[in-house]
Parts: C-alpha cells; structure tokens; sequence
C-alpha cells in the first residue's frame, strides 16, 4: 500500500504543535485535531469522557463494511511527557524537520504512532474500508498512569474488543509484555537531636544511608522469557531539616520492577527482610501483565515490520486490556529510549512503515483472527 509520507508527517507536526503536556494535563485540543481528521470516514458514534475538566476520552467507533466483523481497538493517549522548551537543544519542542527525522515533544511517544494509524485509516477507508470493526480508544492521562484515561473507560465497561493495538514507541517491534513497577517507601527511625548537642550514635539518617547502599542496583525479581530482571532503584530520600540536629525519622523510595515470574508479595516479603526493622508501606502497584505471542494480531505485525516479539520496560495502558482477557500488543515508531525526554524525534522512514503495517492490519484483521 503506497503511504504518502508528507500526509503522515503533516498530521504528526499538528498533534505535536497542540500543548498536552501531563502535567498539567489537557487532551480537549489533541482530540479537537484527532476528531477533525476523522471526520471524513464518517464515524458511527463518538462518547466523550470528561472525568475532569478538560482531561477528555473519546470512544470512536468507524464504520465497517463487513457485518459481525471482530472488533480492533486501537487505544492511543493524547497526552504527552512533560518538558520544558528550554530543555531543547534548539530552545523550542514545537515540530520541525531535520535530517529524516521530525523533532518536537510526543513525535514518538506517541503522536507519531497516533498519526500513523489516522493515516493507515484514511488509506485504508480511500479502498474498500477495513475488515475488522475499529474503535478507537483515545485517551488522557496515559503519562501519569491512565487514572483519568483508560482506567474511566475501564470502569464505563466500555473497553470490549476482540484484541487492541497500541502504537506506543516500540522502534516497530511488537511487545506483547509489560513490567509491572512497585514503589515502596521505607521508614527508618532513630534518635532526634536538637542544635546543641547534634551528633547521635543512632541516626535515621545513618539508617537510611545503610538502606540505599543495600538495595541501590539489587535485583530483587525473576526474569521471565520477556522481561529481564533490571536492579532495583533508590529515588528519593527524605530526611532532616538542619545541619545541628539529627532527625527522629528518614524516608527512602524505591522504584522494583517486576516480571509476570514475580509474585509482588514475595518481593514486598523479600524487601522487609532486607530492610531489618524499617517500615514499609507500598505507594504503587501495577503487576506485570502480557499477551499471548502466538495471537494473530502479532503475527500480522512482526511479518509485515519483520521485527521481534519483546517486552516493555514498564507498565503502559495495555493492562487494563489484559486484565479483562483482551490480548493487546504494543507497536509503534520511535526508540522509547528517547520518550520522555528533550530532543525526542522519530523518522520519517519509521512513521512510513508504521502507516503501511496498520493498514494492512486494518484491511486483513478479520482474515487472521479467524
Ligand atoms: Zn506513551
């Protein structure tokens, strides 16, 4: 299918000029554009969510001309990482072109998989439409966890599909895993002090010190066959307010990510183990969560983009599909290494392939899923 790079990257430079950043957190003007180009393949029915002001969903769901088609969502956030323009190399995140790449803030995560997959439609609904029944899932929120996004679609009742894409960046592989993340906050105590007589033998300063040292880089998780095991890393530390005294109390943060191998109550036994008499309390938890491979939707993906099957670093939208039995990959343009992130950009060559790959999902969908 021949894909018109100047319409994909056109459409990519619009949604990265719209401000989404999260936070603050404002979809109503990404989904204006999105709903704008849509128009023209006549949408059955469009349900907006707007949980809080200006943080808006969207459910679309197009037209298809094959009855009792298998139904595809397609979920794609419209916020995007927030950085500042001054972090930029050239002073501004607004959308520019520059050596086969466009730059700008989101182009990859994930206006650019966003663009690719309107523009698959369009392509696909100029021939004779698509052979699955699209809707498409446009979200808020996805950035800081998808509580005003697709976990409101969740609790509507609203995700039913018989299997969901997700063009987050994934450099065009197709991940069919996500690590799930733990944050547990440990509580050390000690000895306070006042101005005079600072020094104290038992510090929980010193504690706490003793607790960064032993878990900073800890692999405390089970690789399973997606997902390697990565170390254990320490965020924050809380503790003290002046030189001349020693705090009573000290907070350390750690950020454990797990594999579907783990069991997160095992790893939360393990930390309290490891960390002699300091309290703990988990802040976060969002279990590993993954898709089968052998389902058609990846084998349609990996032969057209002829990529590998891999797992994702972290916890993405996919969960809340995998927890209702709906498998779900992730395929996008991009390298997440560069999401979230001054100077994020993503080729043009990529946002070309992506197109051609959802097209064809979109026209022969219904011919593999049976
Ligand atoms: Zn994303």
């Amino acid at each position: 299918m021949a894909v018109n790079a100047e319409e994909v990257v056109d459409l990519l430079c619009e949604l990265v000029d719209v401000d989404s950043r999260n936070p603050p957190g404002d979809e109503r003007p990404a989904l204006d554009v999105v709903l704008r180009q849509l128009e023209p393949l006549r949408p059955e029915e469009v349900i907006v969510f707007e949980p809080l002001p200006r943080r808006v969903s969207a459910i679309v769901r197009l037209p298809c001309p094959t009855a009792d088609a298998p139904v595809l969502a397609v979920n794609a956030h419209l916020d995007t990482a927030h950085t500042e323009d001054s972090q930029w190399s050239d002073g501004t995140a607004r959308a520019r072109l520059a050596g086969g790449d466009v730059i700008g803030r989101g182009c990859a995560d994930m206006m650019g998989g966003l663009a690719a997959v309107i523009t698959a439609l369009r392509e696909v609904y100029r021939g004779t439409g698509p052979s699955a029944a699209i809707h498409l899932h446009l979200v808020a929120d996805e950035e800081r966890g998808g509580n005003w996004g697709t976990a409101q679609l969740a609790a509507a009742g609203m995700l039913a599909a018989d299997a969901c894409l997700i063009p987050e960046p994934t450099g065009l592989a197709v991940s069919v895993a996500d690590r799930g993340v733990m944050w547990v906050r440990l509580r050390t105590t000690g000895t306070g002090s006042g101005g005079g007589r600072p020094y104290v033998a038992e510090s929980a300063i010193v504690r706490a010190a003793r607790i960064v040292a032993d878990f900073h880089g800890v692999v405390l998780t089970t690789a399973d066959d997606l997902l390697d095991n990565s170390p254990c890393n320490v965020g924050t530390i809380q503790a003290g307010t002046f030189p001349n005294a020693a705090p009573a109390e000290a907070f350390v943060g750690l950020d454990v990510r797990l594999t579907t191998s783990d069991e997160p109550a095992a790893v939360l036994h393990r930390i309290r183990e490891m960390a002699s008499g300091a309290a703990t309390e988990v802040l976060k938890l969002v279990p590993a969560s993954r898709t089968d491979a052998g389902h058609p939707l990846v084998g349609l993906l990996t032969r057209q983009l002829g990529t590998d099957v891999v797992g994702s670093p972290g916890p993405s939208d996919a969960r809340y599909y995998r927890a209702l039995g709906i498998s779900t990959v992730l395929c996008g343009p991009g390298d997440p290494r560069f999401a979230h992130r001054p100077d994020e950009h993503v080729s043009v060559d990529s946002l070309v392939a992506a197109t051609q790959a959802y097209a064809h999902v979109f026209a022969s969908f219904t011919r593999a899923a049976r």
